[in-house]
């Protein structure tokens, strides 16, 4: 029997597009070999390559100005790549709020750069979106649209005159974005597009031009657009899965329907939660809570590791919170249903009834 899975990531990937992998998972598509055996060069992957990159422009909306790349190294390395490609000897302007922001931060200052914190919400432990604003001249303005341990997201992505980059690595695909001010957008495909290994990163083809020539062959975005990701071998398997979880958001109905969804299932959480909020302590402040990652606490530690040891018998995964915050998190990423979403509700129902 499938769990409900409320795991952060590596996370729940829908059971059609599992099926459909698994039926044709030593086969691809009639071709005697299953996809991770062909050569990345091939024209049978070549068309997996270019459906999962046309999915992506045509559920974002987004012109040939950008190019929508399929790298390695995860967030994390973004975290590097992008001070790398994008400084330009001016200011790297930052919105520090939380966890992944703090480590981009970090990888812009190693390397030396005018890196600037215009905000953060580290006084309140970061559980809010703080007010700020961006010089419109500084060479790229970076924010983490949603805080994936910290349950927090912008609930609309700022206003630019200067490129914008976003870490959307958990909320990647689950609502509609407007490109026009973004420079480069990027996102882990384990939180709602598939199977780790994989990074999306959608970038303004001329904001690659910038490269110093000291940056290495491989971490060069403009090396990446020239090669359609195919510079050496990317993870081919990871960039099929990806393809079928686009196509599936494509038959849900696209973005806007799939954000409507997200809407409706983090009402009927956070609806609970706040009608009963002496015994379940939401952790994000409300203008800023996130549709993705639900964050809260019980009275102590004790009972919330109650509560996690309860949900596993009732074949709930995933519950307990980043170790760096604790609590508990239920990340509800596209592939979650709505009926899983009111499962969760009725076990906390119970489970505040039986220890209030
Ligand atoms: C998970 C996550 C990352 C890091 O992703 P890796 O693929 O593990 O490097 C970065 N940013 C955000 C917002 C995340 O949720």
């Amino acid at each position: 029997m499938r769990a409900l899975n409320f795991n952060a990531g590596p996370s729940c990937i829908p059971l059609e597009v599992l099926e459909y992998a698994k039926n044709e998972f030593s086969d691809f598509n009639g071709c005697g070999s299953s996809i991770m055996e062909l050569s990345h060069r091939s024209k049978t992957f070549e068309q997996v390559l270019d459906s999962a990159i046309s999915n992506v422009k045509e559920l974002y909306n987004i012109s040939d100005d950008f190019a929508v790349l399929f790298l390695q190294g995860g967030g994390s390395l973004q975290f590097a790549q992008v001070p790398m490609n994008l400084y330009n000897g001016g200011v790297a302007q930052y919105v520090d709020t939380g966890t992944w922001t703090s480590k981009a931060i970090k990888e812009a200052q190693i390397q030396g750069i005018n890196c600037e914190v215009v905000a953060t919400s580290e006084d309140a432990k970061f559980n809010y979106i703080p007010k700020f604003s961006f010089s419109d001249n500084a060479d790229y303005a970076y924010i983490c649209s949603n805080n994936t341990i910290h349950g927090t997201q912008y609930q609309e992505l700022p206003k630019t005159k200067c490129p914008l980059v976003v870490d959307s690595s958990s909320d990647l695909l689950s609502r509609d974005v407007d490109f026009s001010n973004i420079g480069l957008f990027f996102g882990g495909a384990q939180k709602n597009a598939g199977p780790s290994g994989v990074t999306l990163v959608i970038i303004r083809k001329d904001l690659a031009d910038r490269v110093k020539s000291s940056v290495p062959t491989m971490l060069r975005y403009l090396t990446h657009i020239k090669n359609n990701s195919l510079y050496n071998t990317p993870n081919t398997f990871g960039i099929y899965m990806f393809d079928l979880v686009t196509k599936w958001i494509k038959k849900q109905g696209g973005l806007a329907k799939i954000n409507e969804y997200n809407v409706k299932k983090a009402s009927v959480l956070y609806e609970f939660i706040d009608a009963n909020s002496d015994f379940y302590k939401p952790f994000a402040r409300k203008n800023s809570r996130s549709l993705m990652n639900v964050t809260f606490n019980l009275k102590s530690e004790e009972l919330e590791k109650r509560f996690v040891e309860m949900s596993q018998k009732e074949n709930m995964i995933g519950l307990k919170g980043h170790r760096s915050l604790g609590g508990i998190r239920a990340s509800i990423y596209n592939a979650v249903s709505l009926e899983d979403v009111k499962a969760l509700v009725s076990f906390m129902d119970e489970f505040a009834r039986k220890n209030g």
